[in-house]
């Protein structure tokens, strides 16, 4: 009998996890296993607010694919996925080459969102791959540069402005704040000249947390002075000029910024548009054991996909806790079906969640307990070393690991 191909597009949280866990339950005759990235290594989506502020070396972030997987187990082609013809069970590479399959797991993470702000996508910068935190790292660092060779006179070049206060914007704020000490005896930039402007639209940090961790971080970030521009919405971006107001009303104020990071959303990737699924923001409410709707062989994990929290009603937020979890899930399910058993039901666990404040402090709800200061920073350091454990790579705890 021929082998099933089963193709992994993404060596994200969700992608990786499940190549690695297939590689361990299948036996090397039971399926050809391919797993398609566009770069040859993964990062950690969820370290990235530290590259961008400089905190972190970005290449911390990353472990090569093939030090992961067993080459001889799972065939990895690097490629971007252009689109999946799911008839005639295909996946169409940007480079023109086709991968057929029997199964296909779309674990391709998500874009930034920003919902047809003027200006935004054109102006602003995300903090989404290695290669965008880079870009912001460097921008930071050249704009306090241009301040003193400006004649120091136009604060503008030591301005930035971080629309979105969510897990992302508020832990890139807990970093960049504890770098501008740095940065000031680094580029001789007075630190009264510099402004770090967080804009959200919510009334509060961290929207839906519990109320005394977000004072918490709140009071934190304003000590360490960041300016909070609390129920106000980014209303329009140019270059180097931010808009905002609250959103109901016509009010408006601008800030002039050189540095403009936008953390305020995010959609799934737009390969599962361009691949004919109904979706909403490119996220895929998926069936019970994470297979798409009408497709007994697609599973959808992760950033791409929705699953409903039954005591809300309401998708769960995108993490990668549940990316990690699907992915353990979606393993068990493909090798149920290749032995001719039934699929299980994929039932979300919340461990609990932390953020960040810089390395030393933070905030956050494990195992129903609040804990706050460096409790929190210690068990965020313990969640991120975990990812390692996943990936059955302990070694790596002790090489990128944080401490
Ligand atoms: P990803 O991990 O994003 O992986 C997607 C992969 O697909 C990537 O390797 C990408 O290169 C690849 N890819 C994309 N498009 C293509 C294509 N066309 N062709 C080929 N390859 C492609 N979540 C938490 O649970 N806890 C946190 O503390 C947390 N902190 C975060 C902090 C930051 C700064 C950010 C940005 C996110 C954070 N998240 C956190 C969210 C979390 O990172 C995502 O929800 C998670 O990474 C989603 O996993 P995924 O497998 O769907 O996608």
């Amino acid at each position: 009998m021929k082998r099933p191909n089963i193709v992994i597009l993404g060596a994200g949280f969700g992608g990786l996890i499940t190549a690695v866990n297939l590689q361990k339950t299948l036996a090397a005759g039971d399926a050809n296993i391919t797993l398609i990235n566009k770069h040859d290594y993964h990062y950690q989506t969820t370290w990235l607010h530290e590259p961008a502020a400089g905190t972190m070396n970005p290449d911390q972030a990353r472990v090569y694919i093939n030090d992961i997987v067993n080459p001889s187990r799972v065939k990895f082609v690097k490629g971007i996925v252009d689109r999946v013809d799911t008839a005639g069970k295909q996946v169409m590479l940007e480079d023109g080459s086709v991968v057929e399959y029997d199964y296909v797991v779309f674990g391709l993470g998500g874009v930034p969102e920003t919902f047809g702000i003027p200006g935004l996508k054109e102006h602003a910068m995300t903090i989404s791959s290695l290669n965008s935190v880079r870009k912001i790292k460097e921008h930071i660092e050249y704009s306090f540069a241009q301040y003193k060779t400006n004649g120091s006179s136009d604060n503008s070049f030591v301005t930035i402005v971080v629309g979105g206060a969510g897990f992302t914007g508020v832990e890139f704020l807990g970093e960049i704040v504890n770098r501008i000490p740095e940065l000031c005896k680094q580029y001789d930039v007075p630190r009264e000249a510099v402004r770090i402007v967080n804009i959200e639209a919510a009334p509060t940090v961290l929207p839906g947390f519990d109320p005394e961790l977000t004072t918490y971080a709140q009071k934190w970030l304003e000590r360490k002075g960041v300016e909070m521009k609390l129920g106000n919405g980014i209303k329009g971006v140019e270059p180097g000029i931010v808009t905002f107001g609250p959103l109901k009303g016509e009010t408006t104020e601008t800030i002039k910024a050189n540095t403009i990071i936008w953390t305020g959303g995010v959609s799934g990737s737009p390969i599962i548009e361009k691949s004919g699924f109904e979706a909403v923001r490119n996220r895929v409410m998926v069936e019970a054991d994470n297979r798409a709707p009408g497709h007994d062989n697609v599973f959808i994990i992760g950033d791409c996909s929705a699953v409903m929290d039954p005591a809300s009603n309401r998708p769960y937020p995108p993490t990668a806790q549940i990316a990690t979890q699907q992915a353990h899930n979606v393993a068990k399910n493909i090798a149920a079906l290749i032995n001719g058993k039934s699929t299980s039901k994929f039932t979300y666990e919340s461990k609990g969640t932390v953020a960040s404040l810089g390395h030393n402090d933070g905030i956050g709800i494990v195992m129903g307990k609040k804990i706050f200061g460096r409790n929190a920073s210690f068990m965020k350091k313990v969640i991120d070393n975990k990812h390692f454990i996943e990936l059955k790579k302990y070694g790596l705890v002790l090489k990128k690991g944080k401490f």
